[in-house]
């Protein structure tokens, strides 16, 4: 079993202040796989205090310099991949194939991306030729706290710490204590790559110690936060003592609207895009609505699919799903599932309890209920499982009125071979993203939802602009040659 007890504090690891032992259990098996420290006041206080040292020096170093010393990251992540796929995967279940080229990628991905946004950056805007001498100038916010959950854990860390440092920030991140190994790898990355000490600095904790010990400290200028809705509220509430600027992407209720004209494999794409990652994205199509007139086919097609999907440990090479990350979340589940069945949905695929042949490790059987009715529980809430549930309609917009009856608004995906349909749904649906026939997110783009999902803009230069601070200044010599270009 693994010890990692000490924290990236000022360039270097340093042990907890006074250790508190916290046991990592691999999912797969519900053994242990590491010990790492919870950290406490004085962890959170001295990460802030180096990050805070740093932020002069990190701040004034040109854009390119920074931009450079954070593209040297992915030398150390292309020397360490499989060390690092292996991390994610012990520790939050993905299978081993899965965190090789969905999970860890996410790095390298988002950075470039972000690298190629950075690009764009003007941090000396004119402030257009009505306003000669007026300027908007870009200054990064300043210490940034950083919380992030385990499901996509490289993905939201990457979304976070790489905009955070090349705008001029200096962070401290607080990864799930579900999924610290990662996290601490992505340190050994970043000092590695040469970023300069306090610039990035890392402390493990729980959401009531360091989470809220971040939320509230007076030298932290911004928190950027994924994870549920529930934390999500908690830390705009500590946050506001000190006003900080809090950033959100929460959870999701994604609807997919399924039309009779859709492309033949839509049901399958529907289903697997579903169950991926266990379920465990929080833009999951959770809610499968099809058009009445295929309605049957499709439920139909949707269990097969739900049915031929294999489960497996983490570690086993091949394209099964995993176990869920832990017992908290495998109850839960659980638990929607007997209420589905309980508020009278139909069965269709999967069910209650562990898969065939486990009888250890959080595994859940890929479920599907049909004939989910607006209004029931597993229609409402978020499960974060592989549960799908498939919800008739008749007309468009039912459909629309359907999907947009939700706390939430995050991603929503439209499957219709008709482009004037796809376009006026992109418009009509109340998310953050909209997703049609299966395309996915381009390059540059960003994440983030409307209304209890939180409205986050990660990625691309909306995403490097969250940590940029506008100021105005009037009476500016635009002749001068400016020292932030
Ligand atoms: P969680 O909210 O329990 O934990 C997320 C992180 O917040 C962890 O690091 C945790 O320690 C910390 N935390 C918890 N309570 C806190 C508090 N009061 N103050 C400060 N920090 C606190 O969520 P989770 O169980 O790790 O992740 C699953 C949830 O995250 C799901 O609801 C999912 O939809 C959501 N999620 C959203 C996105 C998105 O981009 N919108 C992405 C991934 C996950």
């Amino acid at each position: 079993m693994l010890t990692k007890r000490d924290f990236y504090i000022n360039g270097t690891w340093v042990a907890p202040a006074s250790p508190c032992d916290y046991q990592v259990i691999n999912p797969s098996n519900e053994e242990p796989c590491a010990v790492i420290s919870l950290g406490d006041q004085a962890d959170t206080d001295a990460a802030v205090a180096a990050a805070k040292a740093a932020l002069p020096g990190w701040a004034a170093t040109p854009p390119k310099e920074r931009a450079r010393l954070v593209a040297a990251i992915l030398d150390q992540y292309d020397a360490r991949l499989q060390e690092f796929a292996e991390a994610i995967s012990m520790e939050m279940g993905a299978p081993i194939d899965f965190a090789l080229e969905e999970q860890a990628p996410c790095l390298p991905w988002h950075t470039q991306n972000f690298l190629t946004a950075f690009e764009e950056i003007e941090w000396v805007r004119p402030l257009g030729p009505q306003a000669p001498g007026s300027a908007v100038v870009m200054e990064p916010i300043g210490v940034v706290g950083l919380i992030t959950p385990w499901n996509w854990p490289v993905n939201q860390i990457a979304l976070k710490a790489i905009p955070a440092m090349l705008a001029g920030c200096t962070c401290v991140l607080k990864p799930s204590e579900e999924s610290p190994l990662n996290a601490m790898l992505f340190a050994e990355f970043c000092h590695d790559a040469g970023i300069p000490s306090g610039v990035f600095n890392l402390v493990n904790g729980d959401g009531a110690g360091v989470g809220s010990q971040l939320s509230t400290h007076p030298d932290v200028e911004m928190i950027s936060f994924t994870g549920s809705t529930r934390a999500g509220k908690a830390i705009s509430k500590a946050a506001a003592e000190t006003l900080k600027r809090v950033t959100l992407e929460l959870g999701g209720k994604g609807a997919n609207l399924l039309f009779a004209d859709a492309r033949d494999n839509a049901v399958e794409w529907s289903v697997r895009r579903m169950m991926e990652n266990t379920g465990q994205s929080c833009n999951a199509p959770s809610r499968l609505l099809v058009e009445r007139s295929i309605y049957d086919k499709a439920v139909a097609k949707a269990a097969e699919v739900a049915n031929s999907i294999a489960v497996g440990p983490a570690h086993e090479a091949g394209p099964h799903v995993g176990p869920v990350v832990n017992k908290r979340q495998w109850e839960q589940i659980q638990g929607y599932i007997q209420k589905g069945i309980d508020e009278g949905a139909r069965l269709v695929a999967g069910g209650p309890g562990l898969p065939e042949g486990f009888n250890r490790g959080f595994y859940v059987k890929p479920t599907i209920f049909a004939d989910v009715t607006p209004g029931m529980t597993i229609e409402r809430e978020e499960i974060f499982g592989p549960v799908l549930a498939i919800v008739p309609f008749d007309t468009e917009e039912e459909a629309i009125r359907i999907a947009n009856d939700t706390p939430y608004g995050l991603t929503n995906y439209v499957q219709s071979s008709d482009p004037v349909r796809g376009n006026r749904l992109g418009h009509a649906l109340k998310a953050g993203m909209v997703e049609i026939n299966g395309k996915s997110r381009g390059a540059g783009s960003f994440f983030g939802g409307v209304k209890q999902s939180g409205r986050a803009r990660e990625g691309g230069v909306w995403g490097l602009e969250e940590f940029l601070e506008a100021k105005s200044v009037s009476g500016y010599d635009f002749t001068l040659k400016d020292a932030a270009e």
